[in-house]
C-alpha cells in the first residue's frame, strides 16, 4: 500500500462507515488520510441483519442515547441532501403494558419523554385495536403512542456511510485481512503486503473486537450475545398503518415489513459466544444449529404469544433471522482511547442500538480521534469495567441479562 494513511478504521460495518464519514466530514483532521479495511464487503455482517429499530424512547437509565439517536436522523436528511437516500419509515410506536412492572417501564419513558421533548401522548389500548389486529389489545390496559419513532434499511444506512465517505475521499478496503499489531507500543496494521502504520487505529470490528485486540494482550468488553426475529408471510394482519410496538410483558418488539410482520423475541436467558467461535462471515451462522429456525424460543414464548398476540400465532413464519449483538454488562456502549495505548480506540458494544446511535456514536469517537473531550464520554469508557476476561462465562452471562432487561428499542 503506497498511499500514506493517517487513520485506519479496523470494520466496514455501520460503526466503521460512521466513523470515517464523520471524520471526514467535519474535517477535524484536516489532511487525515483515512483507510477503512475489512475482510468482509462492508455492511454485511451484524449491520446487515438488524431490525434497524430509530427509536428514541428510552428509560431514564439510557435518555443520554435520546440525542445520539436524533443525530442519527440528523444525518439521515444530511445523506437525502447529498442525493444519498436512505428510507426512514416513521410509522410511530406503541408501547404496550398489562402488568403493574410494565407500566412502571411506561411511566419511566413517559417521564424521560417529556424531559428530553419526545412528542408522545397516552391511547387507550382499545382505540388502537385496528392498528394490531394481530395483538389481543383488551389483555393491555396502557399505551404510549410515540409518532416519530420510525425504522430504517439497516444495510442502505450502512451503505450511505460508506457511500458519503467515498465521496470524501476516505478510502475502503474491504476483502481483505487485516491483523493488528505492535510497534514500540504503537498500534500498527498488518495487510498482507506488509505492515501500515497509522498515526490512529481504530477497532469498530463489533463482535470481532475482542478478537482482533487480542494479539496486543487486550479484551473488548462485551460479549455476542444472540439477539434474534422472524418474519411472517405476507398477512391481512398489517393495516396500512401499522406502527412498531414494544410490548414488554410479552418481551416483543414488531414492526411492520413490507406486508408482513417482522417480531423479536428477548429470551430471559439468551446465548452469548467468544469472537472466537464466531466464523469469519456470519452467512449461515446459526448460536445453536440444532434449531436453526428459532423454534426453542418460540416454543419457550408459546404461552405468552397466545395470550396477547393469537393472530400472530396462527400466521406462518417465513424468515428466521440472527446474529451477534455486543452487549457489555452495564448496557453502554464502548467509545474511546484504550488504557495505555495512545493511538487506539474502540468503538463497538452496540447493546442492540447501534443502527439507531450509529451517527451520534461516530460523531463521539471523532471527537475522541481529533483530541476533544465531548461531554459524557466517560460513562461510554472501555475501561470502565476494569480487567475483563472476556470469555468467562460469568462475565457472559451479565451481558446476557444487559440484554433480557432491554425494555426500549
Ligand atoms: C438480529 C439483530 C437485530 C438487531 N436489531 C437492531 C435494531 O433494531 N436497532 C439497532 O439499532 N440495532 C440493532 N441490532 C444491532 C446492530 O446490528 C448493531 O448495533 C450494529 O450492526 C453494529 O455494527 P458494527 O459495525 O459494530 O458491527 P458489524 O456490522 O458486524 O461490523 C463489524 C465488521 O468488522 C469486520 N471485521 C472482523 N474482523 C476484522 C478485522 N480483523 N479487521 C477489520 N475488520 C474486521 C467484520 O467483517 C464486520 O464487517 C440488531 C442486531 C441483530 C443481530
Amino acid at each position: 500500500m503506497t498511499q500514506k494513511t493517517t487513520i485506519a478504521v479496523l470494520g466496514a460495518g455501520i460503526f466503521g462507515s460512521a466513523l470515517a464519514w464523520r471524520l471526514a466530514a467535519r474535517g477535524i483532521c484536516p489532511g487525515a488520510e483515512i483507510l477503512v479495511i475489512d475482510p468482509n464487503p462492508p455492511a454485511a455482517q451484524a449491520s446487515s441483519r438488524a431490525a434497524a429499530l430509530l427509536s428514541l424512547s428510552r428509560p431514564a437509565a439510557k435518555s443520554h442515547w435520546i440525542p445520539l439517536v436524533r443525530q442519527t436522523l440528523a444525518a439521515v436528511e444530511t445523506l437525502a441532501a447529498q442525493g444519498i437516500d436512505v428510507p426512514a419509515h416513521r410509522c410511530g410506536a406503541l408501547h404496550l403494558a398489562d402488568s403493574p412492572a410494565v407500566r412502571d417501564v411506561l411511566a419511566d419513558h413517559a417521564a424521560t419523554a417529556d424531559a428530553h421533548g419526545l412528542n408522545y401522548e397516552r391511547r387507550n389500548p382499545a382505540s388502537c385495536a385496528a392498528l394490531l389486529p394481530w395483538l389481543d389489545m383488551a389483555r393491555f390496559s396502557e399505551a404510549l403512542w410515540f409518532p416519530d419513532e420510525g425504522y430504517t434499511d439497516p444495510y442502505l444506512l450502512a451503505s450511505a456511510y460508506a457511500a458519503a465517505a467515498r465521496k470524501l475521499g476516505v478510502r475502503f478496503r474491504c476483502g481483505t485481512p487485516a491483523a493488528l499489531a505492535t510497534d514500540r507500543r504503537q498500534a500498527c496494521v498488518d495487510l498482507p503486503e506488509g505492515r501500515i502504520h497509522p498515526e490512529t487505529v481504530w477497532v469498530a470490528a463489533g463482535a470481532w473486537s475482542g478478537r482482533v485486540l487480542r494479539p496486543l494482550g487486550l479484551a473488548a468488553p462485551q460479549a455476542a450475545v444472540r439477539s434474534q426475529y422472524w418474519i411472517t408471510g405476507n398477512t391481512p394482519l398489517v393495516p396500512p398503518a401499522m406502527p412498531m410496538v414494544l410490548a414488554a410483558d410479552l418481551r416483543l418488539y414488531a414492526r411492520p415489513e413490507v406486508g408482513a410482520i417482522l417480531f423479536g423475541l428477548r429470551e430471559d436467558a439468551g446465548m452469548a459466544v467468544s469472537s472466537d467461535q464466531l466464523p469469519d462471515d456470519l452467512a449461515g451462522f446459526q448460536f445453536d444449529p440444532a434449531d436453526p429456525e428459532g423454534h426453542a424460543t418460540l416454543e419457550a414464548f408459546a404461552g405468552r404469544l397466545a395470550h396477547y398476540a393469537p393472530g400472530l400465532m396462527a400466521t406462518g413464519l417465513r424468515h428466521y433471522i440472527t446474529g451477534p449483538s455486543c452487549y457489555t454488562p452495564d448496557g453502554d456502549f464502548l467509545v474511546g482511547h484504550l488504557a495505555d495505548w495512545d493511538n487506539l480506540g474502540l468503538l463497538a458494544g452496540c447493546n442492540g442500538a447501534g443502527i439507531a446511535a450509529s451517527a451520534g456514536l461516530a460523531d463521539l469517537a471523532a471527537d475522541c480521534i481529533a483530541g476533544l473531550s465531548p461531554a459524557g464520554l466517560e460513562r461510554f469508557d472501555p475501561a470502565r469495567f476494569g480487567r475483563v476476561e472476556a470469555d468467562a462465562p460469568e462475565w457472559r452471562a451479565r451481558c446476557i441479562a444487559a440484554r433480557a432487561g432491554k425494555t426500549s428499542g
